[in-house]
């Protein structure tokens, strides 16, 4: 195991170890599973997409339908032209699809295969049929993340779909980001109850958190069908949740049809939660449902309850720059002291984000973007912690130095329900905190001699 972690940190500019990301195509690929009919694929050898699917399939325990190009050492050599065309062929034949949603892959980059010229070419040769639609995104993964590779790929959905527009309509775009297929129901539901017509996009609630049915479909009743896509470029406004994530394709809806843009946090925790919701609410004109309040109300109360549970513990959390962000600021809340925080994504807006919502509770938290759980670990061996947040990767670390881990985040490998229960909203952060909660009460029931261990806690 990891017990031989060195204490001290040494200077390493071209290691990482056990880095805190994936390669961008998953990320490309799980963007393209939120489109109603699409089949994801891979341009490139079919180890990666083998990789990227069964990464894919552990984290939601679903079937995920993709296909590859199948390079071998002829296309690495000559190109992957004639691959593609043949898969596009094949793929409209046997599987049917609306829409295939192509993502490059290192090999495929590092060729330099010009993908709009083969599909031209492929269409003009009748290779895509009429009315079926394929697009790509460039996803080379010695760049970014797989947060990256879902950014580019829903701006490569917003640079194809949407038709020019002859009047604004009442709708708002959400982009709900890199989140769980609950999350996104979680965001339908929000919107639901501030009144707003929302065009969310990209879904995968209803495909990757499917019911049994008994029977096989090959494209789950969910995601965003190909008709909304088209009407995007029509709505009044976008709201794009997560910098990272969802920034880039909420710009180019602005900057090439005229629909503004609120870039915001994920809304996890009450005051991001509560920014996304008064963003929709100033925007409609509308008033705060007594529902939606109560929900509100319900999150609070936890919050207040558990208060003398949490104060100043002290916590280590990574993943992925959106969700972590947030999540600082839902822990600072709550009193806690969050003393490491990283993320595997490069980039300084993190940084800088979370320095300035730690910046009175926690000013000499270690903060780091592009960091690996190796250097984590040194970190929480020098300055020990009570509880770690993160995705499964973590649970070496937790183990070593026998410190509670709630799994939170991509990818979660060992645990179920993040496909089901959301930690976006107000409902959410009631899941969210009472996993912490909970996580912290099993750990002081564990530790506490005979003579203290209490009923009530
Ligand atoms: S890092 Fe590159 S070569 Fe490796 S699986 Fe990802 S896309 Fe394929």
């Amino acid at each position: 195991m990891l017990h031989h972690t060195p204490a001290v940190v040494a200077e390493r500019k071209a290691l990482r170890i056990n880095p805190a990301k994936t390669c961008q195509p998953v990320g490309a690929m799980y963007a393209a599973l939120g489109i109603h009919r699409c089949l994801p694929h891979s341009h490139g050898s079919q180890g990666c997409c083998a990789y990227h699917r069964s990464h894919l399939t552990r984290h939601y325990r679903e079937p995920v339908m993709a296909s590859t190009s199948s390079f071998t050492e002829g296309a690495s050599v000559f190109g992957g032209a004639p691959n593609l065309r043949q898969a596009l062929a094949t793929i409209f034949d046997v599987y049917d699809p609306d829409v295939v949603a192509i993502h490059t892959t290192c090999l495929s980059e590092t060729i330099g295969d010009d993908i709009p010229s083969i599909l031209k070419k492929a269409a003009a040769d009748g290779i895509i049929p009429q009315g079926k639609r394929v697009f790509h995104a460039n996803t080379p993964s010695y760049v970014g993340s797989h947060v990256t590779g879902f950014a580019n790929m829903v701006r490569a959905m917003v640079e194809t779909f949407p038709v020019p527009a002859a009047e604004r309509m009442e709708a708002v775009n959400l982009i709900p980001g890199y989140v769980e297929p609950s999350d996104m129901r979680e965001v339908k539901h929000l919107a639901k109850m501030l009144g707003v017509d929302a065009r969310v996009f990209p879904d995968t609630s209803g495909v990757l958190d499917a019911p049994q049915t008994a029977s096989f479909r090959m494209y789950p009743s969910g995601g965003t069908p190909v008709s909304v896509l088209e009407r995007l470029g029509q709505s009044r406004l976008t709201v794009a949740l997560g910098p990272t994530a969802s920034e880039p394709a909420a710009r180019f809806l602005e900057a090439a049809h005229g629909v503004p843009c609120r870039v915001l946090d994920l809304p996890i925790g009450l005051r991001a939660t509560d920014r996304f919701v008064q963003t929709l609410l100033e925007d409609a004109g509308g008033a705060l449902s007594p529902e939606l309040n109560d929900e509100r109300g319900r999150l609070v109360d936890l919050m207040t309850d558990m208060h003398a549970h949490l104060h100043g513990k002290r916590v280590a959390l990574w993943g992925d720059p959106d969700p972590v962000v947030s999540l600082t600021e839902f822990l600072a809340d709550l009193g806690m002291k969050p003393v490491c925080v990283l993320t595997g994504t490069p980039g300084k807006r993190f940084e800088l984000r979370v320095r300035g919502i730690l910046k009175k509770t926690a000013p000499r938290a270690v903060v780091g973007a592009g960091a690996d759980l190796f250097f984590l670990h040194q970190v929480v061996k020098k300055e020990p912690v009570d509880l770690l947040i993160g995705n499964t990767y973590g649970k070496y670390i937790a183990r070593a130095e026998d410190v509670p881990h709630v799994r939170f985040g991509w990818p979660i490998l060992d645990r179920v329900g993040h496909a089901h229960f959301p930690t976006l909203g107000y409902r959410g952060g009631l899941y969210l905190l009472t996993r912490i909660v909970n996580t912290l009460l099993e750990r002081a029931d564990r530790d506490a001699p005979d003579e203290e261990l209490e009923l009530v806690l």
